[in-house]
């Protein structure tokens, strides 16, 4: 069987991996659709060995479709997800609009396929934060095991989580200082060439960013368990592709190292990194893959049941278009 399949976003950077991606896990697509704004319609994108041409969403029939894949921002999908779901097409949506929607799925087919069963509730299902799938698929393992109390994070963001604005500015300003001229910034509140920037999205009203309280509520949400206290403080950082996050979980029982790390060897969609001294890292390691990367895996010296670790991933690919394109294959394989 195969299925159409909308892809509203397809110039981005999200929507233009899951094109990529769709093609290279083999999907069933019978037609694709790629669908922008009209300031890219009239472009291509390539799938199938053919180039197609990106339509503007403001024209397109969603009858003609069964799936689509979102990834334009949260208006937009506040916007046409409704429309496309009442079209009878399931809608995986990539953006914060519907997350925190006590009946709309919120799925990492790693982690809680489960939650899936309930998509026909709005034939809308939410992808969750790049910051929150890679942080989950690595503590899932010990969830399960022995139940997580507690988990302080501190991310290390790159650019290419803005979408490809955050690319070009993170380039440009890099290469306006080294040519010795000054930069303005314009996407980002400060300079982020050869800075770090402890703010992503607006600030809420406890002094939390959004982007940090994404990582609370979502959490909680996917391992279904309120009481599971999340510390979160998130940081952009100069780097185009890959995530990167330091872990410091509390659980309710002990574990050592080496059982953390048997569990991980083990773990769907982790790929552990034992040896001490060759711990994973964006450039060399992440970009282009679709497993989340743990290295650097010790006991907290300064707690009984605490442990460390490092995680790094895709944040287009495992953090956006792999992880819609995954729930996209679960739905097919168990429901459709
Ligand atoms: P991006 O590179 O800036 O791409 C944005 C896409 O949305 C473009 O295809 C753009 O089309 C389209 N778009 C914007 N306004 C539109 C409108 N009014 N109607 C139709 N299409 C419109 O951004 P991105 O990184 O791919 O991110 C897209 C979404 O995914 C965001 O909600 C973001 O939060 C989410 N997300 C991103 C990441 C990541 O790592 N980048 C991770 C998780 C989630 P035009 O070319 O026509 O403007």
């Amino acid at each position: 069987q195969q299925f159409n399949v909308a892809v509203l976003g397809a110039s981005g950077a999200v929507g233009q991996a899951m094109i990529e991606i769709l093609e290279e896990r083999a999907f069933p697509v019978g037609t694709l659709y790629p669908l922008a704004s009209s300031r890219s319609a009239g472009d291509t994108v390539r799938f199938g060995g053919k180039n197609l041409e990106i339509k503007d969403v403001e024209e397109f029939d969603w009858s003609q479709v069964q799936i689509a894949l979102f990834s334009a921002g949260a208006e937009v999908s506040a916007k046409w997800a409704p429309i496309a779901a009442e079209h009878g097409c399931i809608v995986i949506d990539n953006t914060s609009c519907f997350r925190y929607d006590a009946d709309i799925p919120l799925v990492i087919p790693e982690v809680n396929p489960d939650a899936l069963a309930d998509f026909r509730n709005r034939n809308i299902i939410a992808n969750p934060n790049c910051s929150t799938i890679q942080m989950l698929v690595a503590l899932k393992p010990l969830h399960d095991e022995v139940g997580i109390a507690r988990i302080n994070v501190a991310t290390y963001q790159s650019v290419s989580g803005s979408g490809k604005e955050g690319v070009s500015e993170l380039a440009g300003q890099t290469a306006q200082l080294l040519n010795g001229r000054p930069v303005e910034p314009t996407l980002y509140p400060q300079q982020i060439a050869f800075n770090l920037i402890p703010q992503i999205d607006s600030f809420t009203d406890n002094g939390y960013t959004r982007e940090e309280m994404k990582m609370v509520w979502e959490t909680q949400k996917i391992l279904g368990d309120a009481s599971i206290a999340v510390n979160p403080t998130c940081v952009r950082v100069p780097v185009f592709y890959g995530h990167a996050e330091a872990v410091h979980v509390e659980l309710h029982q002990p574990l050592d190292a080496d059982q953390v790390k048997e569990l991980l060897r083990n773990a769907p969609g982790v790929t552990l990194f034992d040896d001490e001294a060759d711990y994973p890292t964006p450039v060399r390691d992440a970009t282009g893959k679709d497993e989340v990367l743990v290295g650097r895996v010790r006991q907290d010296i300064s707690h009984p049941s605490g442990i460390n670790m490092w995680i790094v991933a895709d944040n287009v690919r495992k953090g956006a278009a792999t992880n819609s394109v995954q729930i996209a294959e679960l739905l097919v394989r168990d429901y459709l």
